[in-house]
């Protein structure tokens, strides 16, 4: 088996609380998940982020096959072990990286060849290896390698970019169903195995998206992503695209929308029926000072905090919150010392998860009353 997904209340909007049964943790959805870019969460260590509650993080494949190579972690054992993190892990197809850190990228229907960021190297993603490397990496979730559109793009662009997604999608499902069952610690953990999820594209167009969701589904994956979404785009257009996808997705399978948002919008789409999303945004955020709390936005480095006492955000129980003030995480920030970007970013995630664990019980709370 590699995930079960059950529905524990549904709302009239759609919004579900859920339970995704992965092999290395139960998640309890909607849920919001912690961005660990290079085997790590930035700034945080693991004993931290499962005190905070990260039941679910994500680990990028474009990094980690540049560095340490997929193979060494393969052969420690997969990335759970080597970087000691016990609960549910997610890892992207590699291909939203290649596509904003390479200018230099060559696209083909066999894949999409690149210059590494980090010393020119040439090196190539086809949808087999990419599923290959996440294998090796060993997360609970794949996803299928894609084509993220660009914005704004052309319809021109848009249709051949979703004809390369479909492509690869099969392609990634095909080599998936043949080899996905190598995973390190599958007799670890009775047998269990990894699933794949497919992504839907089509950029700001609804009947691609449609379309990409409808052949998608054909292709029976574990669960849906929409991705290509917080590109540069309006918000109305994020949200129009989303509402557009959710009701073509199956209702028995998780679903998530890949690199959002804001607080005020993870709570949103969760209400409307999203089971997962990621970004990179409260980690990011925090190591450039900003704080998001229950009163709004605080930029930690204005002047106005050098001698205020109050904790970042009064209504938040965090242990940054409960510990330090303004003024000291100010003083940090000014300093340019290291803890700075630790106790910003423990906050900033605290808070994201806050917001799930908030949602998730109105959204039983609603569907009992
Ligand atoms: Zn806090």
């Amino acid at each position: 088996m590699s995930l079960a997904f059950e529905i524990l209340a549904e709302t009239a909007a759609g919004g579900r609380r859920g339970r995704l049964d992965l092999p290395h943790q139960a998640v309890e959805t909607p849920v919001f998940m912690p961005v660990g870019t290079q085997g790590t969460v930035k700034a945080v260590a693991q004993d931290v982020l499962e005190g905070l509650g990260a039941q679910i993080i994500l680990g990028n494949t474009y990094h980690l096959y540049l560095r340490p190579g997929h193979e060494a972690i393969g052969r420690m054992g997969g990335l759970h072990k080597f970087m000691s993190w016990r609960r549910a892990m997610l890892t992207d197809s590699g291909g939203f990286q290649v596509f904003s850190l390479n200018a230099l990228r060559k696209v083909t229907d066999e894949g999409v060849q690149f210059r590494s960021h980090l010393d020119g190297s040439s090196h190539s993603f086809t949808p087999e290896h990419s599923i290959g490397v996440q294998v090796a990496l060993g997360a609970d979730i794949c996803m299928a390698f894609d084509e993220c559109t660009e914005y704004p793009a052309e319809r021109a662009r848009a249709e051949e970019s979703l004809r390369l997604t479909m492509a690869w999608a099969r392609r990634s499902r095909e080599h998936f169903r043949a080899h996905g069952e190598n995973v390190a610690w599958r007799e670890g953990l009775g047998g269990r195995t990894q699933s794949l999820f497919g992504i839907v594209q089509g950029g700001m167009y609804a009947d691609l998206r449609r379309q990409c969701a409808e052949r998608l589904v054909e292709m029976d994956f574990d669960g849906y992503a929409i991705g290509g979404l917080s590109v540069g785009e309006p918000r109305e257009l994020t949200l129009e695209m989303i509402a557009e996808v959710l009701p073509l997705l199956p209702k028995d399978k998780p679903r998530y929308v890949m690199g959002v948002g804001y607080p005020d919008e993870i709570e949103q789409y969760a209400r409307m029926g999203v089971d997962m999303m990621d970004c990179v945004l409260p980690t990011r955020a925090a190591r450039h000072g900003l704080l998001f709390t229950s009163e709004g936005r605080v930029n930690i480095k204005n002047k106005q905090y050098a001698e205020d006492q109050n904790p970042p955000d009064p209504r938040c129980d965090c242990p940054v919150c409960r510990r330090y003030s303004r003024a000291y995480l100010r003083h940090l920030m000014q300093a340019g010392e290291a803890l700075s970007g630790t106790l910003n970013t423990i906050h900033n995630l605290a808070y994201y998860l806050g917001i799930m664990e908030r949602v998730r019980g109105e959204l039983e709370s609603r569907t009992n009353g």
